[in-house]
């Protein structure tokens, strides 16, 4: 058994699954939990079924995070890193925006992250160790068509500042990642010219991959880190500085 454990949410397809990956090289043993069956086994094949665990876990679902927790526990006995990474987008300008689809994302993107947050706080606080580390979004500093989600997304930065303050005399390090435009299946479901759009707005005229997300993911979750605590790191291109020309 591999000793350092990592957790990551939503890690069935897209950046999480890539960040699953990614840790899995550093020498994690990933748990992965997701509403996705089909691919939480892809990704655990993918890693190896000796390196990684698939829960089906929704993290809009108190009881299901405390049964989560309740079993990895038992299993694994810590959690080192925790990444939450599930996410969803129901875009729309806000004169045309059902108040379920802003429940819907807040409930995914903020409450979910923010339920996983406490529980992991409290073991890690226990161990007196531990990283965090939230996908947040560059969409936190607006979007139009994106209230619901940038609101979202802004709390999740809002909370990774709060929790660090709350948890760094337990040696337990809480950051942001917040990425510009990734090519994953979330992305792959906008309109080819909305994504032409996006894409000419970028400084780097690309998308980015999955991959250099879970690059800076990996950097977080290393042992060197634990000085830097309550930051957002952008991963964007540069879009956060501006559109490109
Ligand atoms: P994706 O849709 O490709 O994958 C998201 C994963 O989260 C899926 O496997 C899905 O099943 C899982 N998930 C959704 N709701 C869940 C729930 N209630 N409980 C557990 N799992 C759930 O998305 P992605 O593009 O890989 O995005 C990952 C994260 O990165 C999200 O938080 C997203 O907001 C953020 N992000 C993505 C982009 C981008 O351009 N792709 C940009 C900025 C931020």
């Amino acid at each position: 058994m591999l000793n350092r454990i990592a957790m990551i949410t939503g890690a069935g397809k897209g950046i999480g699954k890539a960040i699953a990956e990614r840790l899995s090289k550093d020498g994690f043993f990933i748990l992965l939990a997701d509403i996705d069956k089909a691919g939480v086994e892809e990704t655990v094949t993918a890693i190896g079924n000796d390196r990684a665990t698939g829960y089906m876990t929704d993290i809009t679902d108190e009881g299901q995070i405390k049964l989560l927790f309740d079993v990895t526990e038992k299993k694994y006995g810590k959690i080192d890193v925790l990444v939450n990474n599930a996410g969803i987008i129901r875009d729309n300008m806000i004169w045309n925006m059902e108040a379920a689809d802003f429940d819907a994302v807040i409930n995914v993107n903020l409450r979910g992250t923010w339920l996983m947050c406490r529980e992991a706080a409290k073991k890690m606080k226990l161990q007196q160790g531990g990283r965090i580390i939230n996908i947040s979004s560059r969409a936190w500093l607006g979007n139009a068509g994106q209230t619901n989600y940038s609101a979202s997304k802004a709390g999740v930065i809002g909370l990774t500042r709060s929790l660090a303050l709350e948890l760094g005399k337990y040696n337990i390090a809480v950051n942001a990642v917040a990425p510009g435009l990734i090519d994953t299946p979330l992305t792959q479901k906008l309109s080819k010219e909305v994504l032409e759009k996006l894409i000419n707005a970028q400084p780097t005229k690309t998308m980015g991959k999955p991959e250099d997300i879970a690059n800076v993911v990996s950097f977080l979750a290393s042992e060197e880190t634990g000085f830097l605590t309550g930051q957002t790191i952008y991963v964007d291109g540069g879009k956060s500085i501006g559109a490109g020309i």
